[in-house]
C-alpha cells in the first residue's frame, strides 16, 4: 500500500511502499477515506527539536483520518466490518492511575498514532478499536476525519461554563476557529479572538467571531478592556505564544477561567503569578480529549449541525499532493487541509 512516512532523520516526508498491516488481537484495520494535517505533522515535516527528540524513523505518519473497518482482531466485539469510524491519536494504557481513575487523556503511558506508532496518512492503518470511533455516517467525511483536531477545541471550550459569557480566544490557528464555533453554539454571549494574520482573521470571522483583534487595534489589552470593561469570563489560550497568555491574564475578569492549550516553546517567566491569586483566577492546562466525554459531546454538536466549519477547511486535495498541504501550511496559507484517498 502507498503511505505518507517520515524515512530518514532529516527534513521532509515522503510516499513509500509499505506493506498492508494486518490486525493483531484487540486491533481493527481501516480502509482510509479522508485525513487531515496537523500542527505536529507540520513539526514532524520540518525535523524540528522536538520531532528530532520523538519519532525513531522510518514512521508513516498522520492522526487525523477517518474511513471504513475492514477487519477487526481477535477479542474484538464492539466494532465491525463497515463501521465508519474516525480516528483518537492518544493510545493510553488502561492501567496507569490516570487512567483508573477517568483521567485517560493524561495517561502516563499515552502513545500517539503517527507519532510513537505508525498512523493514517496510508491506504491502510490498523489501531486498537477504542481510538476508531464510531462516527454517524452522517458526517461527512470532510469533516469526520479532523475530530481529533476539534475535540481539542470541544475539550478546552467545555472546561468551564460558556452560556451567556464573554469569551476572548487568543490564535486563530484551526483548533483555534474551531473554538470559535463550539462557544457560539454553545450559547457565548461574545465571542472575541486575537490573531496576527489577516487570513486567518477572515476564517474566525466568516466562522462567526464576534469580532477579531489584531496588531491594528494597537494595545490589545486596553481595546478589549474598552469592549468589555468588566473584563472576559474566560480566556481560551490557543497560539502558544507569550503575548497572548500575558493578554489573557490581563483581560480575564477577577474570578475568571483562563484554559491553555496553546503550548510554548519556551518556559514563560513574564507572568505575574500574585495578580492571577488576587483576582481568584483558574488557570487550567488542557490536552487532548476527555476520555471519551469529549466526544460524545462532540458528536452530538456534530449531528445536530451546530457547527460552521466550512470555512475552516480550505484545501481538499489528493494525499499525493501532501507536499503542497505541507508548504500552505508552513506560509500560514490554509486553515484546515484534508487529504481524500
Ligand atoms: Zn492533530
Ligand atoms: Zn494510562
Amino acid at each position: 500500500m502507498k503511505a505518507i512516512a517520515k524515512v530518514r532523520p532529516e527534513p521532509g516526508v515522503e510516499i513509500i511502499d509499505a506493506p498492508e498491516p494486518t490486525t493483531g488481537p484487540g486491533q481493527v484495520k481501516v480502509k482510509l477515506e479522508a485525513a487531515s494535517v496537523c500542527g505536529t505533522d507540520l513539526h514532524i515535516y520540518n525535523w524540528d527539536a522536538w520531532a528530532a527528540g520523538r519519532i525513531h524513523p522510518p514512521r508513516i505518519i498522520g492522526h487525523e483520518f477517518c474511513g471504513t473497518i475492514v477487519e477487526i482482531g481477535e477479542g474484538v466485539s464492539e466494532r465491525k466490518v463497515g463501521d465508519f469510524v474516525a480516528s483518537e491519536s492518544h493510545i493510553t494504557c488502561g492501567h496507569c492511575l490516570q487512567c483508573l481513575h477517568g483521567q485517560g487523556h493524561v495517561c502516563r503511558n499515552t502513545k500517539i498514532l503517527g507519532v510513537d506508532v505508525d498512523g493514517g496518512f496510508a491506504e491502510y492503518v490498523v489501531m486498537p478499536w477504542l481510538n476508531a470511533r464510531v462516527t454517524p455516517p452522517s458526517i461527512s467525511p470532510l469533516i469526520a476525519a479532523f475530530q481529533d483536531a476539534l475535540g481539542n477545541a470541544v475539550h478546552t471550550a467545555t472546561a468551564g461554563p460558556i452560556e451567556g459569557r464573554n469569551i476572548l480566544i487568543t490564535g486563530m490557528g484551526p483548533i483555534g476557529i474551531f473554538a470559535v464555533t463550539v462557544c457560539k453554539a454553545l450559547g457565548a454571549k461574545s465571542v472575541i479572538a486575537t490573531e496576527i494574520s489577516p487570513y486567518r482573521s477572515e476564517l474566525a470571522l466568516k466562522t462567526g467571531a464576534d469580532r477579531v483583534f489584531g496588531p491594528q487595534d494597537g494595545n490589545l489589552a486596553e481595546a478589549i478592556l474598552k469592549m468589555f470593561p468588566e473584563g472576559m469570563d474566560a480566556v481560551l489560550e490557543m497560539s502558544g505564544h507569550p503575548t497572548q497568555l500575558e493578554l489573557a491574564t490581563k483581560v480575564v475578569r477577577p474570578g475568571g477561567r483562563l484554559s491553555l492549550l496553546g503550548v510554548y516553546a519556551n518556559p514563560i517567566q513574564s507572568i505575574d503569578i500574585n495578580n492571577i491569586i488576587f483576582n481568584g483566577i483558574e488557570v487550567q492546562g488542557i490536552v487532548g480529549r476527555k476520555l471519551w466525554q469529549t466526544w460524545d459531546e462532540m458528536q452530538d454538536l456534530l449531528l445536530h449541525d451546530r457547527l460552521q466549519l466550512d470555512a475552516v477547511v480550505t484545501h481538499v486535495m489528493h494525499y499525493t499532493d501532501f507536499k503542497e498541504a505541507m508548504e500552505l501550511m508552513k506560509a500560514g496559507k490554509a486553515g484546515k487541509v484534508v487529504f481524500r484517498f
